[in-house]
């Protein structure tokens, strides 16, 4: 189930990027490597009123050597259009109504998407009189807030995520396997799709007047059925916005959030960078299972030792999906590509694998009995039981009689057995400490 997308857009110094980090708070955000930047933080998912949702600050989204605000606002408006189910158009009360406001709010509003126009820098209420000239805008009421104070916020959420699209029905059948596959331009995803699907399946290059460009390719392989996510999305190129690295990561989330199992694609011959991690990791948070396939494996020089090492420093760099599999292969050539759909449904079934309770714990008493929970201020850690309460990704409840003495290591030891009993190989698995004496 994909996430409804909001979006936020304005000048810069508006606030966009205090109200996102305000309403994201302490959740996932993806956040940019570069040092020394304030605005770090560009997707990231909310939650109001029961309804979670992704959350874009466009202005963290740089164009490309794009330094001319109008042409720079106007490009992350656009942006936002495409890809936002609801936008929040920002604007300063300080600074009053502007040009550039004027701009995109003829965009927005040709563009016939929910708009709510958000009034910021309102840090005395008392002071609504810079916000009525914002209803000249066209987009009804709008809401005053203020970053700096938190007021407002809200009711601003109230009025966003009221203007989300109902929740739609599963998309695909239980048995259908969902598949992304995410990684840098250039890594060859479109080139294994093709390989995937054989020589002459041709995957649609662009279809003209969808703004929603999700178009999943679904094929069938020794009787099982997979669908591979937004394949148009991978080929959809040229746009000023879409040549940015950051909308390219921003495209893999959304591809995430629909998928059982994660492709992570790493180029072979030019190894692991850092942005490979943040997707990566995003897929980990996420839930869902992963492979690290390794491509243009055909033109990397081998000993009998190059796909042991190469394993090794994915490992050194993705910590924490020891649990992921590695497949190594070449899109272009097809070498070792028959390895990577078995792995696929291995994967896929570990993600959506279920322990009996009574199996779950003959593992956890075997384990607490060679090596005992930690005490903690003289008290004891007892497990009680643990039992499976979920599925896509395996999620486990612990029963404990004081949930605060849990350590994370020992939450790691348990899983560990736990793994070596049941295998979950490709797929992560979430952990949940309750009180039950
Ligand atoms: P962005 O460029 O639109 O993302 O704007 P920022 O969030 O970076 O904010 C720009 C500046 O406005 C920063 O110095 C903020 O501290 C300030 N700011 C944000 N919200 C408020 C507010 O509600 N009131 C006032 N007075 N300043 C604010
Ligand atoms: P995408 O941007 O991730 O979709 O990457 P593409 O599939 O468009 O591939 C980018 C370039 O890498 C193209 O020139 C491909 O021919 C090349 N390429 C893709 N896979 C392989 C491979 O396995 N081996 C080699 N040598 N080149 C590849």
């Amino acid at each position: 189930m994909a996430r409804p997308v909001i979006a936020i857009v304005g000048r810069p110094n508006v606030g966009k990027s205090t109200i996102f980090n305000r309403v994201i708070g302490d959740r996932l955000a993806i956040v940019e490597d570069k040092p020394g930047v304030t605005r770090d933080r560009i997707y990231g998912i909310g939650e109001w009123n029961g309804r979670s949702f992704s959350i874009i600050d466009t202005g963290g989204i740089e164009i490309d050597g794009e330094d001319h605000i109008l042409r720079l606002v106007r490009a992350q408006a656009e942006l936002a259009i495409e890809e936002a189910d609801v936008i929040i158009f920002m604007v300063d009360a300080k600074a009053g109504l502007t040009h550039a406001d004027d701009e995109v709010a003829q965009m927005l509003f040709r563009s016939h998407k929910p708009v709510v126009v958000a009034v910021n820098k309102v840090d005395n209420m008392n002071r609504m009189d810079d916000v009525y000239e914002f209803y000249g805008l066209g987009f009804g009421q709008p809401i005053a807030i203020s970053g700096s104070h938190g007021t407002g916020i809200g009711d601003l959420l109230d009025a966003a995520v009221e203007k989300l699209p109902e929740l739609d029905d599963e998309e695909y059948d239980e048995d259908i396997i969902k598949v992304a596959l995410i990684g840098r331009p250039n890594v060859g995803k479109s080139s294994l799709v093709n390989a995937l699907l054989g020589e002459d399946r041709v995957i649609v290059s662009d279809v003209a007047g969808t703004t929603r460009d999700a178009i999943d390719t679904p094929f069938e392989r020794d009787g099982q059925r997979y669908v591979l996510i937004d394949t148009a999305g991978m080929r959809k190129r040229g746009k000023v916005y879409e040549t940015t690295e950051k909308y390219s990561v921003m495209r893999s989330l959304k591809a995430i959030e629909r998928a059982d199992v994660v492709l992570v694609l790493i180029n072979g011959e030019e190894g692991i960078i850092e942005q490979d991690k943040h997707i990566a990791g995003y897929a980990h948070e996420a839930g869902k299972a992963s492979i690290f396939v390794v491509n243009k494996w055909d033109v990397v020089e081998k000993d009998d030792k190059t796909m042991q090492r190469f394993e090794q420093t994915i490992r050194d760099h993705f910590l924490f999906m020891s649990y992921a599999p590695v497949v190594f292969l070449s899109a272009l050539t097809k070498s070792r590509l028959h390895k990577l759909l078995p792995v696929v449904n291995h994967v896929s079934e570990q993600h959506s694998l279920r322990i009996q309770t009574h199996l779950l714990n003959d593992v956890v008493s075997d384990a607490v009995a060679i090596n005992p929970p930690p005490t903690d201020k003289g008290k004891r850690l007892r497990i009680n039981y643990v039992t499976q309460v979920a599925t896509k990704p395996p999620t486990m409840v612990i029963f404990v009689n004081d949930p605060e003495i849990m350590h994370f290591s020992y939450e790691r030891y348990l899983e560990n057995k736990i793994r070596a009993a049941f295998d979950f190989e490709g797929t992560p698995i979430r952990l949940f400490t309750r009180r039950k004496s």
